[in-house]
């Protein structure tokens, strides 16, 4: 969830939001409450200053959710726990554990992220201590799954099982990601910062529109190596990420990436303005360029990166691994499921859980499409694990199930304008139904306000949030975007200029796909046609 504030300081209020938040920043570290929570958690709700509430608490992953009140006549505020797991890799009892905490604190609410984490919902400060007792029990955290540092380190769910993958990247991203997370010296940075490190083929994690997004790549020499972009990120004002000219070796990308986010919380020209606080306004209003970065980075590990090598961006627009499909291990296959809309309920966790334990090794992973891998099922089995597998979700599921993503909406984001979990999924089945045959891949995303969590830039068609006025009347209602893409088709969505109720969008969106199947020559995209 994005937390742009307004920084407009006026006549009674002295400071700008954004000098409200660096001065809370500074003068308690965000990371050093854990302890005060606890106390919180003992006190009561009234006990929390609004600093830590509305700042510090971020940094342990927590938000105060929806309008901060409950639906079944609650005066004290629930919060949204967001669990940091770095690179999606899980193990089935952390996927019991987070089931048993969703139905035990959370109202059995539970949403995988598009960053791969997962989100409880409707959690109270009188539980906080415990929830977390029951994650360290796994080896799991909150700790820096929100708030104004490095986000958790995304990366390919098919790591080091892919047999397409240019190299297992997973060690870097997990040791990255300990390296920086409660790293005092990375701290307080100017805003969130998300990192994704990848040897996938297929870009799964979306590394155009990250912070820092390093892909593999072959040189010619046969070295595996990284190229690194930096700056990408969408929200009110898309930005595809810049490419660098160097090639990076395995062992000197944890220094490179620890240097870019250098230069991201030495930047403080970022600090005035929370809603230009994202570092690719460095490159958007501050001049900078691939050149310049690239120098700095150089300047500050001390030494020159080799040139960037000739790379083949992907060309597909699916990059979610859904399916059944052999692994590089001869005998070996993964298998994915599509979980619709990233809302997935405690009962069928655990059933994933139980395939992985009896199929598979035990170990599961997230993707960044919001969906759940089991990985590491021998081939004989592969039989007897669909059949089991059937009454858990879907394994082939339609190009709406598959293609369609969502951020949070108003259902628990502070931000959001309108409703967008249950709309989506709505939508998503009424699309399945009315157009059995469609059998193009797909991106539909949804995002309940301009911030974009929900992707609209990078889809196909994407949905945003607008309020609508009906007969007098408010309705929600969405703004259409087409033709956005990202690999060898980069682009980012532009408006249509149309826009209907939540209510008319079936109907809306049937039309568009249907002459967009009849009219498209070949495989053209929604870009292209
Ligand atoms: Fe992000 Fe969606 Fe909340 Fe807007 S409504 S801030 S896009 S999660």
């Amino acid at each position: 969830m994005t937390d742009v504030t307004d920084d407009t300081a006026t006549d009674d209020r002295k400071e700008t939001a954004a000098q409200r938040v660096e001065r809370i920043k500074r003068e308690k570290a965000p990371w050093s409450i854990m302890d005060d929570i606890r106390r919180y958690a003992r006190e009561g709700f009234a006990s929390i200053p609004v600093e830590d509430l509305g700042v510090r608490f971020r940094a342990w992953g927590l938000y105060t959710q929806g309008d901060g009140r409950g639906t079944r006549g609650e005066e004290q505020p629930f919060f949204m726990m967001r669990v940091r797991t770095p690179n999606g890799l899980l193990t089935s009892a952390m996927v019991r554990t987070i089931a048993d905490l969703a139905d035990r604190y959370a109202r059995g609410a539970i949403d995988i992220t598009n960053r791969q984490n997962f989100q409880l919902h409707w959690l109270r400060i009188e539980d906080i201590p415990t929830v977390w007792d029951a994650l360290s029990s796994v080896g799991w955290t909150s700790q820096g799954a929100c708030g104004d540092n490095t986000r958790t380190v995304t990366g390919c769910p098919l790591a080091g099982v892919d047999h397409e993958e240019l190299i297992d990247a997973s060690p870097i991203a997990l040791a990255v990601d300990r390296f920086l997370n409660g790293n005092a010296d990375y701290a307080n940075l100017p805003r969130k910062f998300k990192i994704t490190i990848t040897g996938c083929a297929h870009w799964c994690t979306y590394p155009e529109i990250n912070d820092v997004g390093a892909t593999a790549v072959r040189r010619a020499d046969g070295v595996v190596g990284f190229h690194v972009r930096v700056g990408g990120g969408l929200s009110t004002r898309p930005h595809l990420a810049v490419k660098l000219p160097a090639f990076v070796l395995a062992e000197q990308l944890p220094e490179v990436v620890n240097a870019i986010v250098g230069i991201f919380r030495d930047s403080d020209e970022l600090r005035q303005n929370r809603a230009k606080a994202r570092m690719k306004f460095l490159f958007i209003n501050h001049g900078w360029t691939a050149d310049s970065f690239l120098a700095e980075i150089e300047r500050r590990v001390g030494y020159s990166l080799a040139p960037a090598v000739e790379e083949h961006p992907p060309e597909g627009r699916y990059r979610d691994h859904l399916g059944v499909q052999p692994q590089k291990q001869p005998g070996l296959h993964y298998a994915a499921f599509s979980v619709l809309s990233g809302r997935i309920d405690p009962e069928r966790l655990r059933a994933v859980a139980r395939l992985a334990d009896t199929y598979g090794d035990g170990s599961l992973r997230l993707t960044a499409t919001q969906n759940v891998v089991v990985p590491n099922i021998p081939a004989e089995r592969l039989t007897a694990f669909e059949a089991e597998a059937a009454v858990v979700g879907a394994l082939r599921s339609s190009p709406f199930q598959r293609g369609t993503v969502s951020c949070t909406g108003s259902e628990f984001c502070k931000l959001a304008i309108v409703e967008t979990k249950q709309f989506s999924i709505r939508l998503a089945e009424a699309l399945e139904a009315r157009l059995p045959g469609f059998s193009e891949s797909i991106k539909l995303h949804v995002t309940g306000c301009p911030n974009a969590c929900g992707q609209h830039w990078i889809a196909d068609v994407g949905l945003q949030g607008v309020l609508l006025n009906q007969g007098g009347e408010q309705v929600e209602g969405f703004d259409v975007f087409v033709g956005g893409g990202l690999g060898a088709h980069s682009a980012t969505a532009h408006r249509v200029g149309f826009r209907a109720s939540a209510d008319a969008l079936p109907d809306a969106l049937e039309r568009l796909f249907s002459v967009y199947d009849a009219e498209r020559d070949g495989d053209e995209s929604f870009r292209e046609w």
